[in-house]
């Protein structure tokens, strides 16, 4: 392909400001609006070489599962074009071949968007699945995973994880029963889970107790690194060879709310991409997914990831700095502490979850639509005092105020 097909979505030469002005003339590499001058001698063609292959984002091996798998996975959940998505082309071309999809998300049509893709491009052999089911007990597992296959229309899903998982009860011999089934059979390369709750520190060491658990995807991102129990978590899985994948790593607001701090950008990265830097400097985390919903964003992270030199420390104290000022801000999902604190059954941090949708990420419908889908007494939220959540919560969340937010936009 030229260098100046946009056929899969930007060109080399846009994704590398090649030719443009002064920076090309002096051998720097312009990506995502970023002067990278390491980039250059590595990306950059050289005359007579326009076919030189591109870079490609490192990997790291993803635990007992043995494979590697790039640091930078194309999260599903942003949603796909049901077509083709040249998203997923672009990631594709700098070796983010990894897709993480789910049986729910885009309510429902995250799947065939990936199988669609997959039938035009005709590489399955050249990505790595993974899909997810809602369904924990061993025959809803079972019967959300067939239908996985049949959606992505593919003879096997790469790594299969049980979605959200709360309750670590789960791991019985009859499910174990299912995934040997289908690992025997090949349809099911590999087995994990993934957690959004708050007893993520439990479920860690219920997957590093879990010889049959491969891998974990949890909530980990720049305002955990002080959790001693959850680093103590992550040091058992890991050493149990749990292949750790973090995800909400950008630990994004819970709602604009006035008082949100600007991230004090302290060298060449943006927030979004020292965010991502500063957890791919755990070397216990194979990978980070990342809600990728645009091609700014996934140019941003693919130099993010390309670019191979660690924070400095001034800007590592930027993330620090930014951390302490959100703080408040971030809602950690462990609504264990907060919702004892409330007469009713909220789930508070999923209804948090939602506004962020609606206010962060400017997804209204979905936002509503997982709001009712919770149980009727968790929407009750009007008639429920919160003011006990707000002083139980350890982080300083205005657990008040973000569920009279709720009120007014999710109910
Ligand atoms: S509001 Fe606070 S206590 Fe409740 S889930 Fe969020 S971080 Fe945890």
């Amino acid at each position: 392909m030229s260098d100046e097909t946009k056929k899969d979505g930007v060109t080399r030469r846009e994704m590398f400001g090649i030719g443009i002005g002064t920076a090309a003339a002096a051998g720097t590499a312009i990506l995502g609006g970023l002067a990278l001058p390491a980039l250059a001698q590595e990306a950059a063609p050289k005359d007579g070489a326009k076919d030189a292959p591109l870079p490609k984002v490192p990997r790291r091996k993803l635990g007992k599962t043995g494979k590697e798998v790039p640091i930078l996975l194309l999260g599903g959940a942003a949603g796909f074009d049901p077509r083709f998505d040249p998203k997923i082309a672009e990631a594709v071309r700098f070796g983010v071949n990894y897709i993480d999809a789910a049986d729910c998300y885009s309510g429902g049509r995250c799947e065939p968007a990936v199988g669609a893709y997959m039938g035009k491009a005709k590489n399955r052999a050249d990505l790595w699945i993974t899909s997810k089911s809602d369904k924990h007990d061993p025959a809803g597992f079972e019967k959300t995973f067939l239908e996985s296959l049949e959606k992505m229309s593919t003879d096997y899903i790469d790594l299969y994880y049980l979605h959200a998982l709360e309750d670590a009860s789960v791991f019985t011999p009859e499910l174990l029963k299912v995934v040997e089934k289908y690992k025997k059979s090949g349809k099911m390369r590999h087995f994990g889970f993934s957690c959004h709750g708050g007893n993520v520190v439990e479920l860690l060491n219920k997957a590093a107790a879990t010889p049959w658990v491969e891998s974990v995807m949890f909530r980990y991102n720049f305002r955990s690194y002080g959790n001693k129990d959850l680093n103590e978590a992550m040091d058992r899985a890991h050493k149990a060879g749990v292949g750790l994948i973090a995800m909400k790593t950008q630990g994004s607001e819970a709602s604009f709310a006035d008082a949100w701090k600007k991230f004090e950008q302290a060298g060449k990265w943006t927030k979004h991409q020292a965010v991502l830097k500063a957890v791919w400097a755990d070397e216990r985390i194979s990978a980070a997914v990342s809600h990728m919903d645009n091609f700014d964003k996934l140019r941003q992270n693919i130099a993010a990831a390309l670019d191979k030199s660690m924070l400095s420390a001034k800007e590592l104290q930027a993330v620090n700095r930014y951390a302490e000022a959100t703080r408040s801000l971030a809602c950690d999902g462990c609504d264990h502490i907060c919702g004892a604190a409330v007469a009713g059954k909220p789930r508070i941090a999923d209804t948090i979850r939602f506004v962020s949708y609606h206010d962060h990420y400017g997804e209204e419908t979905k936002a509503r639509q997982l709001f009712a889908k919770l149980p009727e007494a968790a929407r009750q939220i009007s008639s429920m005092d919160f003011s006990g959540a707000n002083r139980a919560c350890p982080n300083g969340v205005d657990v008040a105020g973000l569920m009279k937010r709720a009120g007014e936009i999710l109910a």
